[in-house]
Protein backbone atom coordinates (compact mmCIF):
# COMPACT_ATOMS: atom_id res chain seq x y z
CA UNK A 1 0.00 0.00 0.00
CA UNK A 2 1.73 3.66 -0.97
CA UNK A 3 2.19 5.66 2.01
CA UNK A 4 3.13 9.30 2.49
CA UNK A 5 4.42 9.79 6.04
CA UNK A 6 6.33 12.38 6.20
CA UNK A 7 9.82 12.79 7.50
CA UNK A 8 9.61 13.91 10.82
CA UNK A 9 6.59 11.41 11.06
CA UNK A 10 9.28 8.56 10.59
CA UNK A 11 11.49 9.63 13.59
CA UNK A 12 8.88 8.65 15.56
CA UNK A 13 9.61 4.74 16.07
CA UNK A 14 6.50 3.30 16.49
CA UNK A 15 5.04 5.62 13.26
CA UNK A 16 8.19 4.25 11.49
CA UNK A 17 7.20 1.25 12.36
CA UNK A 18 3.82 1.32 12.11
CA UNK A 19 3.95 2.80 7.98
CA UNK A 20 7.01 -0.47 7.33
CA UNK A 21 3.67 -2.32 7.89
CA UNK A 22 1.30 -1.04 6.41
CA UNK A 23 3.91 -0.55 2.91
CA UNK A 24 3.57 -4.75 3.13
CA UNK A 25 0.22 -4.34 2.37
CA UNK A 26 -0.60 -5.38 -1.48
CA UNK A 27 -4.32 -5.46 -0.90
CA UNK A 28 -4.98 -8.71 -1.61
CA UNK A 29 -7.63 -9.66 0.27
CA UNK A 30 -7.06 -13.17 1.12
CA UNK A 31 -7.13 -12.13 4.77
CA UNK A 32 -10.76 -11.14 4.77
CA UNK A 33 -12.14 -14.54 4.52
CA UNK A 34 -10.08 -15.89 7.63
CA UNK A 35 -10.80 -12.81 9.93
CA UNK A 36 -13.61 -13.83 12.47
CA UNK A 37 -15.29 -10.33 12.35
CA UNK A 38 -15.42 -10.12 8.37
CA UNK A 39 -16.99 -13.44 8.33
CA UNK A 40 -19.68 -12.30 10.97
CA UNK A 41 -20.14 -8.95 9.88
CA UNK A 42 -19.93 -9.15 5.95
CA UNK A 43 -18.11 -5.61 6.06
CA UNK A 44 -15.06 -4.87 4.39
CA UNK A 45 -14.10 -1.86 7.12
CA UNK A 46 -13.72 -4.90 9.68
CA UNK A 47 -11.58 -7.15 7.96
CA UNK A 48 -8.16 -6.99 8.40
CA UNK A 49 -7.54 -4.97 5.27
CA UNK A 50 -10.20 -1.84 5.79
CA UNK A 51 -8.99 -1.59 9.14
CA UNK A 52 -5.22 -1.30 7.74
CA UNK A 53 -6.86 1.39 5.33
CA UNK A 54 -8.77 3.12 8.49
CA UNK A 55 -5.25 2.90 10.55
CA UNK A 56 -3.56 4.68 7.15
CA UNK A 57 -5.81 7.40 6.95
CA UNK A 58 -5.80 7.85 10.88
CA UNK A 59 -2.12 8.00 11.26
CA UNK A 60 -0.70 9.52 8.16
CA UNK A 61 -2.95 12.23 8.33
CA UNK A 62 -2.83 13.19 12.50
CA UNK A 63 -6.26 12.47 12.27
CA UNK A 64 -8.37 13.12 15.40
CA UNK A 65 -10.00 9.40 15.31
CA UNK A 66 -14.05 9.41 14.65
CA UNK A 67 -16.33 7.53 16.21
CA UNK A 68 -16.91 4.98 13.43
CA UNK A 69 -13.13 4.64 13.05
CA UNK A 70 -12.66 3.62 16.70
CA UNK A 71 -15.86 1.24 16.39
CA UNK A 72 -14.35 -0.60 13.30
CA UNK A 73 -10.47 -1.16 15.32
CA UNK A 74 -12.53 -1.78 18.81
CA UNK A 75 -13.82 -4.58 17.12
CA UNK A 76 -10.66 -6.28 16.07
CA UNK A 77 -10.26 -9.26 18.23
CA UNK A 78 -6.49 -9.24 18.17
CA UNK A 79 -6.46 -12.61 17.12
CA UNK A 80 -3.86 -12.45 14.35
CA UNK A 81 -5.66 -15.42 12.06
CA UNK A 82 -4.85 -12.46 9.38
CA UNK A 83 -1.25 -12.94 10.47
CA UNK A 84 -1.40 -16.57 9.34
CA UNK A 85 -2.94 -15.80 6.85
CA UNK A 86 -1.53 -13.22 4.98
CA UNK A 87 1.03 -14.25 2.39
CA UNK A 88 3.05 -11.29 2.22
CA UNK A 89 3.95 -10.90 5.67
CA UNK A 90 2.15 -7.91 6.97
CA UNK A 91 2.73 -7.61 10.44
CA UNK A 92 -0.81 -6.68 11.43
CA UNK A 93 -0.49 -6.93 15.26
CA UNK A 94 2.32 -4.24 15.78
CA UNK A 95 0.00 -2.14 13.78
CA UNK A 96 -3.32 -2.34 15.73
CA UNK A 97 -1.22 -1.87 19.46
CA UNK A 98 -0.11 1.43 17.55
CA UNK A 99 -3.19 2.34 16.45
CA UNK A 100 -5.23 1.50 19.94
CA UNK A 101 -2.63 3.85 21.57
CA UNK A 102 -2.83 6.87 18.91
CA UNK A 103 -6.45 6.16 20.03
CA UNK A 104 -6.77 5.63 23.39
CA UNK A 105 -4.26 9.42 23.30
CA UNK A 106 -6.55 11.44 20.72
CA UNK A 107 -9.89 9.97 21.59
CA UNK A 108 -12.41 10.71 24.21
CA UNK A 109 -14.98 7.61 24.18
CA UNK A 110 -18.01 7.73 25.85
CA UNK A 111 -18.42 7.72 29.87
CA UNK A 112 -19.54 4.40 30.36
CA UNK A 113 -16.91 3.12 28.29
CA UNK A 114 -14.37 4.77 29.81
CA UNK A 115 -15.07 3.55 33.21
CA UNK A 116 -15.28 0.01 32.09
CA UNK A 117 -11.63 0.30 30.75
CA UNK A 118 -10.42 1.73 33.60
CA UNK A 119 -12.17 -0.99 36.40
CA UNK A 120 -10.33 -3.53 33.68
CA UNK A 121 -7.09 -1.77 33.88
CA UNK A 122 -7.06 -1.45 37.72
CA UNK A 123 -8.47 -4.83 38.77
CA UNK A 124 -7.71 -7.51 35.83
CA UNK A 125 -3.95 -7.41 36.29
CA UNK A 126 -3.96 -7.60 40.26
CA UNK A 127 -4.79 -11.04 41.54
CA UNK A 128 -6.26 -9.50 45.11
CA UNK A 129 -8.31 -7.39 43.91
CA UNK A 130 -9.32 -9.63 41.09
CA UNK A 131 -10.42 -11.71 43.87
CA UNK A 132 -12.43 -9.55 45.66
CA UNK A 133 -13.97 -8.18 42.31
CA UNK A 134 -14.98 -11.98 41.62
CA UNK A 135 -16.54 -12.17 45.25
CA UNK A 136 -18.45 -8.87 44.27
CA UNK A 137 -19.63 -10.48 40.95
CA UNK A 138 -20.74 -13.73 43.04
CA UNK A 139 -23.44 -11.02 44.56
CA UNK A 140 -24.46 -9.65 41.41
CA UNK A 141 -24.48 -12.52 38.87
CA UNK A 142 -28.08 -13.29 38.91
CA UNK A 143 -28.73 -9.63 37.66
CA UNK A 144 -26.72 -10.63 34.63
CA UNK A 145 -29.66 -10.95 32.75
CA UNK A 146 -31.55 -8.11 33.58
CA UNK A 147 -28.19 -6.08 32.56
CA UNK A 148 -28.35 -7.36 29.64
CA UNK A 149 -31.45 -5.83 28.25
CA UNK A 150 -30.21 -2.12 28.78
CA UNK A 151 -27.49 -1.59 25.84
CA UNK A 152 -25.43 0.60 27.45
CA UNK A 153 -24.64 -2.07 30.39
CA UNK A 154 -23.91 -4.92 28.09
CA UNK A 155 -20.08 -5.51 29.12
CA UNK A 156 -21.44 -5.24 32.72
CA UNK A 157 -23.87 -8.33 32.27
CA UNK A 158 -21.29 -9.82 29.91
CA UNK A 159 -18.46 -9.76 33.05
CA UNK A 160 -20.66 -10.72 35.07
CA UNK A 161 -21.84 -13.71 33.10
CA UNK A 162 -18.31 -14.37 32.59
CA UNK A 163 -17.98 -14.87 36.69
CA UNK A 164 -16.99 -18.50 37.85
CA UNK A 165 -20.35 -19.48 40.08
CA UNK A 166 -17.88 -20.90 42.09
CA UNK A 167 -14.61 -19.35 43.62
CA UNK A 168 -11.27 -21.31 42.25
CA UNK A 169 -9.93 -23.78 45.77
CA UNK A 170 -6.09 -22.57 47.07
CA UNK A 171 -3.34 -20.44 45.29
CA UNK A 172 -1.82 -20.75 42.51
CA UNK A 173 1.98 -22.99 42.55
CA UNK A 174 4.94 -21.29 44.20
CA UNK A 175 7.21 -23.59 42.42
CA UNK A 176 8.29 -27.41 42.77
CA UNK A 177 11.68 -29.14 43.35
CA UNK A 178 12.92 -31.32 39.88
CA UNK A 179 12.62 -34.56 40.91
CA UNK A 180 14.68 -37.45 39.86
CA UNK A 181 17.87 -36.66 38.24
CA UNK A 182 17.99 -32.62 37.78
CA UNK A 183 18.13 -31.31 34.35
CA UNK A 184 17.75 -27.70 35.04
CA UNK A 185 15.68 -24.84 36.35
CA UNK A 186 12.62 -22.86 34.96
CA UNK A 187 10.72 -20.23 35.47
CA UNK A 188 7.00 -20.21 35.40
CA UNK A 189 4.71 -16.93 35.04
CA UNK A 190 2.50 -16.48 37.93
CA UNK A 191 0.29 -13.99 35.99
CA UNK A 192 -2.81 -12.66 36.67
CA UNK A 193 -6.42 -13.92 35.79
CA UNK A 194 -4.92 -17.39 35.75
CA UNK A 195 -3.99 -18.24 38.78
CA UNK A 196 -7.45 -16.31 40.44
CA UNK A 197 -9.90 -18.18 37.91
CA UNK A 198 -7.56 -21.57 38.17
CA UNK A 199 -4.65 -21.65 40.08
CA UNK A 200 -4.97 -25.83 39.50
CA UNK A 201 -3.23 -25.34 35.86
CA UNK A 202 0.24 -23.83 37.73
CA UNK A 203 -0.06 -27.15 39.63
CA UNK A 204 -0.49 -29.06 37.33
CA UNK A 205 2.62 -27.70 35.24
CA UNK A 206 4.79 -27.74 37.75
CA UNK A 207 4.36 -31.19 38.92
CA UNK A 208 4.49 -31.89 34.75
CA UNK A 209 7.69 -29.92 34.25
CA UNK A 210 9.20 -31.35 38.25
CA UNK A 211 8.88 -35.12 36.90
CA UNK A 212 10.50 -33.88 33.92
CA UNK A 213 13.36 -33.28 36.03
CA UNK A 214 13.28 -29.52 35.99
CA UNK A 215 12.75 -27.42 39.29
CA UNK A 216 10.34 -24.46 38.46
CA UNK A 217 10.30 -21.36 40.50
CA UNK A 218 7.77 -18.34 40.13
CA UNK A 219 9.76 -14.74 40.59
CA UNK A 220 8.23 -13.16 43.50
CA UNK A 221 8.31 -10.21 41.18
CA UNK A 222 6.52 -10.86 37.80
CA UNK A 223 3.06 -10.55 37.61
CA UNK A 224 0.88 -9.46 34.88
CA UNK A 225 2.12 -9.84 31.45
CA UNK A 226 0.84 -6.32 30.46
CA UNK A 227 -1.13 -7.82 27.57
CA UNK A 228 -4.67 -6.79 29.15
CA UNK A 229 -3.60 -3.07 29.26
CA UNK A 230 -1.56 -3.31 25.84
CA UNK A 231 -4.79 -4.44 24.24
CA UNK A 232 -6.64 -1.69 25.58
CA UNK A 233 -4.22 0.70 24.20
CA UNK A 234 -2.70 1.98 27.62
CA UNK A 235 0.95 1.41 26.66
CA UNK A 236 2.68 2.77 29.38
CA UNK A 237 1.13 0.47 31.82
CA UNK A 238 1.85 -2.27 29.55
CA UNK A 239 5.55 -1.35 29.23
CA UNK A 240 5.93 -0.93 32.58
CA UNK A 241 4.55 -4.66 33.39
CA UNK A 242 7.54 -5.67 30.97
CA UNK A 243 9.85 -3.88 32.53
CA UNK A 244 9.13 -5.31 35.73
CA UNK A 245 9.09 -8.82 34.28
CA UNK A 246 12.03 -8.51 32.36
CA UNK A 247 14.08 -7.11 36.50
CA UNK A 248 12.38 -10.28 38.01
CA UNK A 249 12.97 -13.03 35.65
CA UNK A 250 16.86 -11.29 35.14
CA UNK A 251 17.32 -11.49 38.32
CA UNK A 252 16.65 -15.23 38.41
CA UNK A 253 18.66 -15.54 34.57
CA UNK A 254 21.80 -13.84 36.94
CA UNK A 255 21.57 -15.64 39.83
CA UNK A 256 20.93 -19.89 39.46
CA UNK A 257 20.43 -19.70 35.52
CA UNK A 258 17.28 -20.26 33.54
CA UNK A 259 16.69 -22.72 30.80
CA UNK A 260 13.20 -21.32 30.17
CA UNK A 261 10.62 -19.17 31.16
CA UNK A 262 7.71 -21.28 30.87
CA UNK A 263 4.00 -19.75 30.08
CA UNK A 264 0.91 -22.07 30.73
CA UNK A 265 -1.97 -18.79 29.27
CA UNK A 266 -0.92 -18.30 25.50
CA UNK A 267 -1.89 -15.02 25.26
CA UNK A 268 0.53 -14.13 28.20
CA UNK A 269 3.43 -16.18 25.51
CA UNK A 270 2.96 -14.06 22.89
CA UNK A 271 3.32 -11.15 24.55
CA UNK A 272 6.11 -12.31 26.97
CA UNK A 273 7.76 -13.14 23.43
CA UNK A 274 7.16 -9.62 21.71
CA UNK A 275 8.89 -8.05 24.87
CA UNK A 276 12.02 -7.79 22.96
CA UNK A 277 9.80 -5.13 20.25
CA UNK A 278 8.08 -3.32 23.06
CA UNK A 279 10.94 -2.30 24.74
CA UNK A 280 13.18 -1.95 21.87
CA UNK A 281 13.45 1.49 21.99
CA UNK A 282 14.71 1.89 25.49
CA UNK A 283 18.49 1.24 25.70
CA UNK A 284 18.15 0.11 29.70
CA UNK A 285 15.98 -2.71 28.74
CA UNK A 286 16.35 -3.57 24.88
CA UNK A 287 19.02 -6.09 24.89
CA UNK A 288 17.44 -8.04 28.26
CA UNK A 289 14.19 -7.79 27.01
CA UNK A 290 15.40 -9.68 24.09
CA UNK A 291 17.11 -12.36 25.99
CA UNK A 292 13.47 -12.86 28.16
CA UNK A 293 11.70 -12.97 24.80
CA UNK A 294 14.02 -15.61 23.99
CA UNK A 295 13.83 -17.55 26.70
CA UNK A 296 9.77 -17.73 26.90
CA UNK A 297 8.10 -20.46 26.54
CA UNK A 298 4.91 -22.55 26.14
CA UNK A 299 4.17 -24.96 28.13
CA UNK A 300 3.48 -27.21 25.12
CA UNK A 301 6.62 -26.11 23.21
CA UNK A 302 8.62 -27.32 26.56
CA UNK A 303 6.79 -30.59 27.11
CA UNK A 304 7.33 -31.55 23.13
CA UNK A 305 11.30 -30.14 23.34
CA UNK A 306 11.97 -31.94 26.65
CA UNK A 307 10.07 -35.30 25.88
CA UNK A 308 6.94 -36.06 27.97
CA UNK A 309 7.31 -38.61 31.01
CA UNK A 310 6.66 -41.95 30.86
CA UNK A 311 2.48 -42.34 29.83
CA UNK A 312 1.35 -44.19 33.38
CA UNK A 313 -2.26 -44.05 33.07
CA UNK A 314 -3.81 -42.86 29.69
CA UNK A 315 -7.37 -42.13 30.51
CA UNK A 316 -8.96 -43.17 26.97
CA UNK A 317 -10.81 -40.40 26.55
CA UNK A 318 -12.22 -37.84 23.38
CA UNK A 319 -10.36 -34.49 23.34
CA UNK A 320 -11.37 -31.75 21.38
CA UNK A 321 -8.72 -29.79 21.19
CA UNK A 322 -9.86 -25.68 21.23
CA UNK A 323 -6.79 -23.93 19.56
CA UNK A 324 -6.37 -20.53 21.08
CA UNK A 325 -5.27 -17.59 18.70
CA UNK A 326 -2.63 -16.64 20.61
CA UNK A 327 -0.87 -20.01 20.42
CA UNK A 328 -1.92 -20.97 16.79
CA UNK A 329 -1.71 -17.56 15.22
CA UNK A 330 0.27 -15.31 17.91
CA UNK A 331 3.08 -18.59 18.51
CA UNK A 332 2.31 -20.17 15.79
CA UNK A 333 2.27 -23.23 17.98
CA UNK A 334 -0.51 -25.96 15.98
CA UNK A 335 1.13 -29.57 16.55
CA UNK A 336 3.13 -29.57 19.95
CA UNK A 337 -0.52 -29.49 21.97
CA UNK A 338 -2.42 -31.82 19.89
CA UNK A 339 0.74 -34.28 19.33
CA UNK A 340 1.56 -34.62 23.16
CA UNK A 341 -2.32 -35.26 23.98
CA UNK A 342 -1.53 -37.75 21.55
CA UNK A 343 1.04 -39.06 22.86
CA UNK A 344 -0.58 -39.12 26.26
CA UNK A 345 -3.65 -41.43 25.26
CA UNK A 346 -6.40 -39.30 24.36
CA UNK A 347 -7.89 -39.34 20.80
CA UNK A 348 -7.66 -35.72 19.60
CA UNK A 349 -10.33 -33.94 17.67
CA UNK A 350 -10.68 -30.58 16.20
CA UNK A 351 -13.58 -28.43 15.26
CA UNK A 352 -14.59 -27.09 12.02
CA UNK A 353 -13.78 -23.58 11.96
CA UNK A 354 -10.62 -24.12 14.11
CA UNK A 355 -8.92 -21.21 12.55
CA UNK A 356 -11.45 -18.97 14.21
CA UNK A 357 -11.78 -17.00 17.19
CA UNK A 358 -13.80 -18.03 19.92
CA UNK A 359 -14.40 -14.60 20.95
CA UNK A 360 -12.18 -14.50 24.48
CA UNK A 361 -9.98 -12.23 23.25
CA UNK A 362 -8.47 -11.29 26.47
CA UNK A 363 -11.07 -8.15 27.64
CA UNK A 364 -13.26 -8.64 24.17
CA UNK A 365 -15.90 -10.59 25.45
CA UNK A 366 -16.79 -8.13 28.37
CA UNK A 367 -16.05 -4.89 25.69
CA UNK A 368 -17.41 -6.34 22.45
CA UNK A 369 -20.36 -8.66 24.12
CA UNK A 370 -22.70 -9.08 21.06
CA UNK A 371 -19.96 -10.20 18.66
CA UNK A 372 -17.81 -12.45 21.53
CA UNK A 373 -21.48 -13.95 21.83
CA UNK A 374 -21.84 -14.86 18.72
CA UNK A 375 -18.29 -16.32 18.52
CA UNK A 376 -18.65 -18.37 21.33
CA UNK A 377 -21.78 -20.27 20.58
CA UNK A 378 -20.09 -20.38 17.09
CA UNK A 379 -17.19 -22.20 18.09
CA UNK A 380 -19.09 -24.42 21.17
CA UNK A 381 -21.41 -25.40 18.23
CA UNK A 382 -18.65 -26.96 16.43
CA UNK A 383 -17.50 -28.47 19.50
CA UNK A 384 -20.57 -30.31 20.22
CA UNK A 385 -20.31 -32.39 17.03
CA UNK A 386 -17.01 -33.86 18.71
CA UNK A 387 -18.92 -35.88 21.55
CA UNK A 388 -16.04 -34.84 23.16
CA UNK A 389 -15.04 -36.28 27.00
CA UNK A 390 -13.47 -32.93 27.49
CA UNK A 391 -12.43 -30.03 25.70
CA UNK A 392 -8.29 -28.96 25.87
CA UNK A 393 -6.96 -25.53 25.33
CA UNK A 394 -4.05 -24.01 25.85
CA UNK A 395 -5.73 -20.42 27.03
CA UNK A 396 -7.07 -19.58 30.65
CA UNK A 397 -9.63 -16.68 28.07
CA UNK A 398 -10.76 -19.30 25.68
CA UNK A 399 -11.05 -21.56 28.64
CA UNK A 400 -13.04 -18.99 30.81
CA UNK A 401 -15.32 -18.14 27.55
CA UNK A 402 -16.07 -21.92 26.64
CA UNK A 403 -16.92 -23.45 29.77
CA UNK A 404 -19.74 -20.37 30.08
CA UNK A 405 -21.52 -22.47 26.97
CA UNK A 406 -21.15 -25.82 27.62
CA UNK A 407 -21.23 -28.78 30.43
CA UNK A 408 -18.45 -30.42 28.56
CA UNK A 409 -15.45 -30.10 31.27
CA UNK A 410 -12.93 -27.10 30.11
CA UNK A 411 -9.45 -28.10 30.80
CA UNK A 412 -5.84 -26.22 30.19
CA UNK A 413 -3.84 -29.24 27.92
CA UNK A 414 -1.26 -29.44 30.63
CA UNK A 415 -3.96 -30.77 33.10
CA UNK A 416 -4.33 -33.95 30.69
CA UNK A 417 -0.87 -34.27 30.22
CA UNK A 418 0.14 -34.02 33.98
CA UNK A 419 -2.81 -36.54 35.00
CA UNK A 420 -1.60 -39.34 32.31
CA UNK A 421 1.91 -39.22 33.21
CA UNK A 422 1.25 -39.73 37.05
CA UNK A 423 -0.35 -36.48 38.63
CA UNK A 424 -3.32 -35.77 40.48
CA UNK A 425 -6.92 -36.10 38.21
CA UNK A 426 -8.27 -32.86 37.29
CA UNK A 427 -11.80 -32.64 39.86
CA UNK A 428 -13.88 -32.70 36.85
CA UNK A 429 -12.14 -36.67 36.37
CA UNK A 430 -12.00 -37.88 40.05
CA UNK A 431 -13.91 -40.75 40.25
CA UNK A 432 -12.50 -41.59 36.43
CA UNK A 433 -11.36 -45.37 36.89
CA UNK A 434 -7.74 -45.00 35.45
S1 LIG B 1 -6.60 -9.66 14.27
FE1 LIG B 1 -8.34 -11.07 13.91
S2 LIG B 1 -10.19 -9.79 14.11
FE2 LIG B 1 -8.42 -8.39 13.85
S3 LIG B 1 -8.33 -8.00 11.65
FE3 LIG B 1 -6.92 -9.73 12.05
S4 LIG B 1 -8.20 -11.57 11.73
FE4 LIG B 1 -9.61 -9.83 11.93
S1 LIG C 1 -3.56 -10.78 3.13
FE1 LIG C 1 -1.90 -9.42 3.79
S2 LIG C 1 -1.32 -8.29 1.96
FE2 LIG C 1 -3.31 -9.20 1.54
S3 LIG C 1 -4.80 -7.60 2.14
FE3 LIG C 1 -4.53 -8.91 3.91
S4 LIG C 1 -2.91 -7.91 5.11
FE4 LIG C 1 -2.82 -7.02 3.03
Amino acid sequence: MRTSFTPEQRRDPAMAESEAVIRACVHCGFCTATCPTYVLLGDELDSPRGRIYLMKEMLEQQQQPTAEVVKHIDRCLSCMSCLTTCPSGVHYGHLIDHARTYIETHYRRPLLDRIMRRVLAAVLPYPARFRRALGLAKLARPFAHLLRSIKALQSLSAMLALAPAKPAKGLATKGAEAQGARLGRVAMLGGCAEPVLRPEISHAAASLISRMGYEVVVAPNAGCCGALVHHLGQEAAALASARRNVDAWMAEIEGAGLDAIIVTASGCGTTIKDYGFMLRSDPAYAAKAEQVSSLAMDISEFVAAKGLPTVTRPPGLIVAYQSACSLQHGQKVTRAPQDLLTAAGYQVRQPAEAHLCCGSAGTYNILQPVIAGQLGDRKVAHIAKLSADVIATGNIGCATQIAARTGTPVLHTVQLLDWATGGSAPEAFSSHPS
